[in-house]
């Protein structure tokens, strides 16, 4: 009978050896991709829509509010091509090249605050969830994230070209700069849904 139940012991040990090494196989394949925050809401400005602000035309973006905690993460693996402003007005914004199982494709993380020094460079590599900064809040909060003395720019504008970085003006071809004049104009300058285009890589 002891024999048996020692059996049972070595054999379940075992299982469970075989278990997680298999466990860990299919977690190196995994592909590290994510939303650039752990909750929002998606506000009025959605993308490909007509857009209240900004002269009233179409959005390149989606523009994100109730970030949780303020915090934005890198939404995959990349490096930093570029960055915008350093005002106290609207914050800042960084332009991130991601590259996921060969495919590559650049975001904008716009109106954040707080970017960590390393990542103010063009070259610095960027990790999947790495925080790249914080929401720019209003003049008299206290949360993490400088001021904002417009009071439009406390949310996460995020807009996403599937492609290589190109250089030049990321809203290069607008008529208006970050507001088309039609959805189509936002296609054919080269944006996509970004919270669609990450969700397909999600699942
Ligand atoms: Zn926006």
């Amino acid at each position: 009978m002891k024999k048996i139940s020692l059996l049972l012991v070595i054999a379940l040990l075992v299982s469970s050896f075989v278990f997680q090494i298999s466990a860990n196989a299919a977690e190196s394949d995994v592909v590290k991709i994510r939303l650039p925050f752990d909750s929002a809401k998606l506000s009025g400005n959605k993308w490909g829509k007509f857009a209240s602000g900004g002269g009233g035309q179409y959005h390149i973006a989606e523009d994100y509010v109730s970030v949780k905690d303020g915090k934005v993460y890198a939404c995959a693996d990349g490096v930093v091509k570029g960055k915008w402003s350093d005002s106290k007005t609207i914050g800042c914004g960084l332009y991130i090249q991601h590259t996921i199982n060969g495919e590559t494709f650049c975001a904008e993380y716009g109106h954040i605050t707080n970017i960590p020094d390393p990542l103010k460079k063009v070259g610095a590599p960027v990790k999947c969830g790495d925080l790249l900064g914080y929401v720019c809040q209003k003049k008299d909060s206290k949360k993490p994230g400088y001021l904002a003395t417009f009071k439009y720019a406390t949310h996460l504008h995020w807009s996403i070209k599937p492609g290589a970085w190109k250089g030049g003006k990321w809203y290069a071809g607008s008529d208006k700069d970050l507001y088309y004049s039609s959805p189509e104009a936002v296609k054919k300058a080269g944006f996509v849904n970004p919270s669609d285009y990450i969700k397909k890589k999600i699942k």
